[in-house]
């Protein structure tokens, strides 16, 4: 009897990534992502698997980023209602993520409707708050490094791979074959996140390609931002810095509190965290001691110089403040959130600045704002951009082509198949051409089967 994979997702493109692996009449699906970015994309989300979500049994997740665990609410909703195995931090995460994620996709449709925009009357959310809620009563949590049974006879065993809290690499073993899915790779340098652990041998390796055709700058995220908000602290500015919730916000928040210790920043410098996902995420990490770089002591240096605010009137009550200040606030690309108020009341000031912490898709605010545009569209108006605009070149929590190789060519013997998943076609196929010369290495197509 032959194991065979389905590339649900995650081929071609960086988001969307589910992997149905079937055995023996039994069907795993690994990870359970959301389609995003363009329309024809999103679209996916909208047509029906190819497979009952009923006749699968079980899933696992690599982590909590919703192109990796964003589908689950809806997968629960049209029937699957078997076990979620994940680790536990990836569980907690979800517990943020997967309602937020519900929110965000009844307040789209509420908007359509509002305007009329939909060729569907009433245009209805992918699920809503309720469903992802009901979801999260799925998720299994499981210890790193011990194999357990998702379904009789198959084992599963989850290794470190550094990209966030609770991010797996998961190897699989089913009917004598070894499938190790890399899940997002971290790097082994990353200022957070611990490295990722070295792979386990496996027969067929599918491994993420986001930054395939590209290579961090040397520089660090401590550099990065010294120079910058030591700039501003002099002139008595205010720093918007966008952030994603989950690792962005801390790394930036861990990076300030270093270089205020060290002399390199004014220790009097308020910063303010203005998120309160991002304020749920950063106490996880009090939690989840083993899987990142922060000591008590970093821990707490980084609680003591950071002001969490909560509610919309504290949020509102930053801008009666004078002085120097950060304000770390949601959303990473400006395309919604508290930090859009933020843009509005500082933006128009040279004094002021926008510090960008990470890739900024095409088409959003933040794009625009990164490519040094003088005005951009913003609650309804226009609104002129002179405060400082600077891009942190450092901050991405996915390893580069050759943190990859180095990965994946650490894996002894080497493996006899690769499937590259996960990243652009460009990214992809530079990275296929690196890699020919140690192993087989394929791309596979969305939608494709292959039997191993
Ligand atoms: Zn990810």
């Amino acid at each position: 009897m032959s194991v065979s994979i389905t590339f649900l997702g995650g081929a071609g493109t960086v988001t969307g990534s589910k992997y149905l692996v079937r055995h023996g009449g039994k069907a795993l699906l690994v990870d359970c992502g959301l389609f995003q970015g363009y329309k024809l994309l999103r679209e996916r989300n909208w047509q029906p698997l190819p497979v009952a979500p009923a006749a699968i049994d079980a899933v696992v997740l690599t982590h909590a980023h919703l192109d990796h665990s964003g589908y689950l609410p809806l997968l629960a909703r049209a029937g699957f209602g078997g076990p979620v195995f994940c680790t536990a931090g990836t569980r907690d995460l979800c517990a943020i993520l997967l309602p937020d994620s519900g929110h965000l996709q009844e307040e789209d449709a509420a908007y359509l409707n509002r305007h009329r925009l939909s060729r569907h009357q009433p245009a209805l959310p992918l699920y809503t708050r309720q469903d992802a809620l009901h979801s999260l009563h799925l998720l299994q949590p499981r210890p790193w490094q011990r194999t357990f049974e998702p379904l009789p006879g198959w084992q599963v065993r989850f290794s470190r791979a550094g990209h966030i809290l609770g991010a797996a690499s998961v190897l699989l073993q089913v009917d004598g074959r070894r499938i190790l899915f890399s899940g997002d790779l971290g790097r082994p340098d990353d200022l957070l996140m611990r490295a990722p652990e070295p792979p386990p041998p496996a027969d067929a390796v599918l491994v993420e390609s986001t930054y395939g055709d590209r290579s961090h700058p040397a520089s660090s995220v401590l550099d990065d931002i010294a120079a910058p908000l030591s700039r501003l602290a002099a002139r008595g500015g205010v720093a918007v810095v966008p952030v994603f919730a989950i690792g962005r916000a801390q790394t930036v928040l861990h990076a300030i509190a270093q270089l205020k210790q060290h002399g390199a920043l004014p220790s009097a410098l308020p910063v303010f965290l203005d998120s309160p996902m991002a304020v749920q995420a950063t106490q996880l990490y009090q939690d989840h001691r083993g899987e990142h770089r922060l000591d008590s002591a970093a821990l707490q240096a980084m609680a003591r110089g950071t002001t969490l605010v909560h509610s919309v009137e504290e949020s509102k009550a930053l801008a009666r403040l004078h002085g120097p200040r950060v304000i770390l606030s949601a959303s990473g690309m400006t395309t919604g959130g508290r930090v859009l108020h933020h843009l509005a009341l500082y933006a128009g000031d040279h004094r002021n600045m926008i510090l960008l912490t990470g890739h900024q898709a095409g088409g959003t605010r933040g794009a625009r704002i990164a490519a040094g545009e003088k005005t951009i569209k913003l609650l309804g108006r226009e609104l002129a951009i002179r405060a400082e605009v600077v891009q942190l070149a450092s901050a991405s929590a996915h390893a580069d082509a050759q943190q990859i190789e180095q990965w994946l060519t650490g894996m002894q013997p080497r493996p006899g198949q690769v499937f590259l998943v996960h990243g652009e076609p460009q990214a992809t196929q530079v990275l296929q051409a690196r890699l020919t010369g140690h192993c087989k290495v394929r791309i596979p197509e969305y939608g494709e089967t292959v039997a191993l």
